[in-house]
């Protein structure tokens, strides 16, 4: 099967494809420039208790609506649950600047008839399609991947939008609060 991290760098492939997959990882990289619970790392560290709980509420809940097996929230998961939290949103905001409102706009030829911005959800959600044992190694403590994916779509204020998702569907309902990590609604560090 050929590498669906490749095949979405072939350059006629939509730019919303692009983005939900390698730019919610590189936001999910991003976020461990800043999300980062060791001080000793030799990165410029963020630090909120207030966005700590945020994200870990975030991930607690989802992890009790979506859970298939395996759903534990620790603090050894911070920096990756808050990097998903972050890199996620981040990554379709950049879309938006990219695509303005055009993001709304049905991508050409699309068997689904999915617009730009329900492409890149669902290229982000195919990331929780990966097997488990990918991310879940004792040195990079992923939570599990469907969780991952929830948690960190749902953190997107457009997301809901987007799908036309009710207020009371499990995915609206699955998000506690919004956790925002940077910018002028973010916490003082
Ligand atoms: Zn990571």
């Amino acid at each position: 099967m050929q590498n669906p991290l490749l095949g979405v760098l072939i350059t006629e492939v939509p730019i919303a494809l692009k983005y939900g997959i390698v730019g919610a990882i590189l936001g999910h990289e991003i976020g461990h420039t800043i999300i980062v619970q060791n001080l000793t790392d030799g990165f410029y560290p963020y630090f909120s208790e207030d966005v700590k709980n945020c994200i870990q509420d975030q991930f607690s809940e989802t992890c009790r609506i979506y859970k298939e097996y395996n759903c534990t929230v620790e603090d050894k998961n911070f920096d990756e649950n808050g990097s998903d939290i972050f890199g996620f949103p981040f990554a379709f905001e950049r879309l938006k600047q990219i695509m303005g409102e055009k993001i709304h706009d049905k991508i050409p030829g699309s068997r689904l008839g999915l617009t730009h911005a329900q492409a890149y959800f669902h290229l982000v959600f195919s990331i929780g399609c990966w097997p488990h044992d990918v991310f879940q190694v004792s040195w990079i403590p992923h939570s599990a991947s469907n969780i991952r994916t929830n948690a960190g779509v749902i953190q997107s204020p457009e997301f809901e939008n987007v799908f036309n998702c009710p207020k009371n569907s499990r995915m609206v309902q699955s998000r506690k609060q919004f956790c925002h990590v940077l910018g002028e609604d973010a916490p003082q560090n």
